[in-house]
């Protein structure tokens, strides 16, 4: 098979090191990659976000599958012509996108099909969603209706918090003046990725990660730090009340509409008391979840992405062994604000990639002979082990082996598990 992912993180990395273990894979080429993605498949310079250049790349160059990791070409509609295109491609069209695309939509799919999610208000109206916060009082959470890469999310403590985050969302500071205001949840935070051929729905694993730039969960949120899988709290009850009080009726009210979901739904949730409730869902793998997934299932990823984009996961279900496993993000310094780019970084070669621990590469670019960082996020130190502990000590022994001053990591990644 001739396999396209298109993407440039850790996540891509971490796809590509899997898919690349399956025997069927006979070409691989990531779009745009990295340094380390270089090092085991082709890489291609295309606009990913361009619908009509990845459809002509994709048939001039024969791909059987292509497999988008961020959210920007889902939302731009680069799945839907792929597939007008005739490839098979793991990804929803821009409409079931939406389910990530809109907070709006999501809360009203939610409505529809009784998910259990927050009680919550959508407002298009500045002066109606501040009479709404004064009515409804602290806390609440209050969230701007589009992709705003996490920031468009406040979470208010008292009214004053609420209501200076709505006039900043009607102010246009992300885009256009629309709002969901949520209350505020109580629980354990965890994710539970599901693969979708738009029948069939089969859990994939579940994660936990850490937002935080700084140990002990201080400091300003990030794409992410780290994570583990599985996630502990999501116990087999768990999960199966998620699949079937969340997901399945998600997914049903999505076809029902027409616009049936094909691709990766990334269900964010809180468990409160074993009662898991919907957060928020993405339409893709999480960044850094995808690297401890992609680490537990190695190359049966192939085989499932196949069953996704083409129908047939109805007779396929991941094996996993009973494995854990942890990734530790280095940043540069600074990150999640300012930083300096093209800092070089050494010891990437002196532990040795196995099956069971690997850097995994973010924003990184090969500036002569070095490996130089090229982004925030930069490095992906991922383990597996036959417990959390044993995982973690090997994420930290390879972050460790990274000689490379001008960057950072937690030091406390799965702390909550362990
Ligand atoms: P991200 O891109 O970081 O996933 P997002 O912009 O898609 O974020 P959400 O996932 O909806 O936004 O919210 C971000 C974070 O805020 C969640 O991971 C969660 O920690 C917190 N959060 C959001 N909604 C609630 C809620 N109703 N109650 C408690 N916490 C919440």
């Amino acid at each position: 098979m001739n396999i396209l992912i298109l993407g440039a993180g850790a996540r891509e990395h971490a796809l590509a090191w899997a898919v690349l273990q399956n025997p069927k894979c006979d070409r691989l080429v990531v779009a745009p990659g990295n340094a380390g993605i270089a090092r085991i498949a082709e890489l291609a310079d295309l606009p990913i976000e361009d619908a009509d250049a990845v459809a002509g790349f994709a048939a001039e160059t024969a791909m059987d599958l292509v497999i988008i990791g961020p959210e920007a070409p889902l939302a731009a509609g680069v799945a839907d012509a792929l597939r007008a295109a005739g490839i098979a491609v793991v990804g929803p069209g821009a409409a079931a996108a939406r389910l990530e695309s809109s907070k709006a939509f999501t809360k009203s799919i939610c409505d529809a099909c009784g998910a259990p999610t927050a009680a919550y208000a959508h407002f298009t109206d500045a002066a109606a969603a501040a009479d709404y916060v004064r009515q409804r009082g602290a806390p609440l959470v209050i969230k701007a209706d589009g992709l705003a890469a996490g920031k468009g999310v406040t979470m208010a403590e008292t009214e004053a918090q609420a209501l200076e985050a709505v006039e900043a969302v009607f102010a246009g500071a992300f885009g256009s003046p629309e709002l969901v205001i949520e209350e505020w949840l109580m629980g354990e935070e965890a994710s539970l990725f599901v693969l979708c051929d738009g029948e069939t729905a089969v859990p994939i694993g579940t994660a936990q990660d850490h937002k935080r730039a700084f140990d002990g969960d201080k400091g300003p949120n990030t794409g992410g730090m780290g994570a583990y899988s599985p996630a502990p709290v999501m116990t087999d009850d768990v999960t199966a009340r998620a699949m079937d009080e969340i997901v399945h009726p998600t997914l049903a009210e999505m076809a029902r509409r027409g616009t049936p979901f094909q691709g990766i739904l990334y269900a964010g949730l809180m468990i409160e008391k074993g009662a898991p409730k919907l957060i928020e869902y993405n339409t893709r793998l999480g960044d850094p979840e995808a690297q401890v997934l992609m680490m537990r299932l190695g190359g049966q990823v192939l085989d499932l992405m196949q069953a996704c984009a083409m129908g047939g996961l109805a007779d396929i279900r991941p094996v996993f062994a009973e494995d854990h496993a942890l990734t530790v993000v280095l940043a540069a310094k600074g990150y999640p604000e300012a930083y300096e780019k093209g800092s070089v970084i050494g010891g990437l070669e002196a532990p040795p990639e196995t099956s069971s621990q690997i850097v995994f590469h973010a924003g990184t670019a090969r500036t002569g002979g070095a490996v130089t960082a090229a982004g925030g996020r930069v490095l992906s130190a991922t383990a597996r082990g036959a417990s959390l502990r044993e995982a973690r000590d090997r994420a930290y022994a390879l972050a460790e082996a990274i000689d490379w001053p001008e960057g950072f990591y937690r030091r406390d990644i799965g702390w909550r598990a362990l």
